[in-house]
């Protein structure tokens, strides 16, 4: 077989063989076919597409390329929850300690934020001693003993896909449904759960901005799993604004705590509560959606899943106690307000630039090596709909350093948009594909 023939035939608009997949995927995982050919093939892919078979083929391979993690010494059905990304997004926060508490365990590997969007294990570093660098024995026991544990990813994770998802990112290739898809579910498939519940973002703030096409990601994701004979379940839900009122680390983990003691925001508690309630029914612990937002009503209520939280925070090194005083976890008390320009309605709010403005406050990385403020954040006060008046406040933000305030004051205030008519409500949830 000849990797020139691969991609002519991908090329001319031939759905490639199962062995021409595994020919350039093993071989340029092994370093044996050069970058400049898969780059080829990608663009080849780009144009003309993958058949369901085809895509399926890539992922399997794609998760078969690195470690396999064998969850296999946990007992009961182990469900996965996984975001395509987004602003102000600390549902897994939330949305773990309330699954587990209804009987689910949760064994979750999780990613670091880059550019506008955050990412779990940054957020989960705000507690004091916190260590997501667990051995898989650790991770495994912590499941069995406490119902719980999130980790990062191992390096060795679906390699083929690392390699892949860098030379698209340089190549102009990411932007492909099929490839997307295959690249997102390899490492899901790796990490080894029995069930996926995936929350697909859709707006401005997201990877996919219009609902068509995140539609046709989670249609896509959803038979991936499927094939792989795992239950998926996708949630399509809004990204127009940030998530809730708190974008950053220790802010969102302070808010993710507001929301196990029922006090956290409406869109956010609906979301978390929404992706709940299938993991739940995928877990085999609910029959109906009813009857699993009643468990999770009851575990929030009665503290259950606030303990379970504590449980597992303090399981990996952190300190429980900031579970039960969120005011112990360290947001900078240096803050400045943005103020409303003019009398209206918020219209929108430019959701990847709140996600930039925090950025810029060092809360985000722009690249993999930089090194976060965890302290930094910040708070809307008005959301899309709500009725402003000139001179108001929009949003509090929480700083550090004055280098860079200035931009990132200006980020915050032109992401809100202003009219003189109040917008119709959206549907936080826009649709779920089983
Ligand atoms: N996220 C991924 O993991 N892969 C992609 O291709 C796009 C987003």
């Amino acid at each position: 077989m000849r990797m020139v023939d691969i991609i002519i035939s991908k090329r001319n608009g031939n759905e490639l063989t199962d062995e021409e997949i595994a020919f350039f995927v093993n071989g340029y995982t092994k370093g044996e076919i050069p970058d400049y050919q898969v780059s080829a093939l990608m663009m080849a892919i780009y144009f003309r597409g993958m058949s369901k078979r085809e895509t399926l083929t890539l992922t399997r391979l794609m998760a078969d390329s690195g470690d396999l993690l064998d969850l296999s010494g946990i007992s009961g059905i182990k469900v996965d929850k996984h975001s395509t990304g987004g602003v102000g997004d600390k549902t897994s926060l939330a949305l773990t300690p309330i699954v587990s508490a209804c009987g689910v365990p949760i064994a979750k590997m999780s990613g670091r934020g880059l550019g506008h969007t955050g990412g779990t294990i940054d957020k989960l570093e705000s507690f004091d001693g916190f260590n997501v660098s667990i051995s898989t024995e650790e991770f495994i026991n912590n499941v069995n003993t406490n119902g719980i544990s999130i980790m990062g990813q191992t390096a060795d994770l679906a390699p083929a896909d690392k390699k892949l998802y860098a030379l698209r990112d340089v190549t102009g290739t990411v932007e492909n449904m099929s490839l997307i898809a295959s690249s997102i579910m390899s490492k899901k498939l790796a990490a080894g759960a029995d069930a996926i519940v995936l929350d697909v973002k859709t707006g401005s703030g997201a990877f996919m901005k219009t609902l068509p096409d995140s539609t046709a990601l989670a249609t896509e994701m959803v038979e991936i799993g499927k094939g792989a004979g795992r239950k998926t379940v996708a949630v399509i839900s809004d990204m127009d604004q940030p998530l809730g009122l708190a974008v950053g680390n220790a802010i969102e983990v302070r808010e993710a705590i507001d929301t196990l003691n029922g006090c956290g925001p409406e869109d956010f508690t609906e979301l978390v509560y929404t992706l709940a309630t299938y993991m739940i029914i995928l877990g085999g612990k609910a029959s109906s959606e009813d009857e699993a937002l009643s468990m999770i009503k009851e575990v929030v209520s009665n503290g259950k899943a606030l303990d379970k939280l504590a449980a597992f925070i303090g399981s990996q090194g952190g300190n429980p106690e900031q579970v039960y005083h969120p005011e112990l976890l360290k947001v900078s008390d240096k803050t400045v307000t943005v103020k409303a320009e003019k009398d209206g309605y918020v219209d929108h709010i430019i959701c990847d630039r709140v996600g930039v403005s925090c950025m810029m406050l060092g809360g985000g990385r722009a690249s993999k090596e930089d090194v976060i403020d965890l302290s930094v954040g910040i708070r809307l006060i008005k959301k899309v709909g709500d009725e402003v008046k000139k001179g108001e406040d929009l949003a509090i933000v929480y700083y550090t350093r004055e280098e860079g305030l200035e931009d990132a004051l200006d980020k915050l205030k032109t992401s809100y948009i202003i009219s003189d008519t109040k917008p119709e409500k959206q549907p936080l949830i826009k649709n779920i594909i089983k």
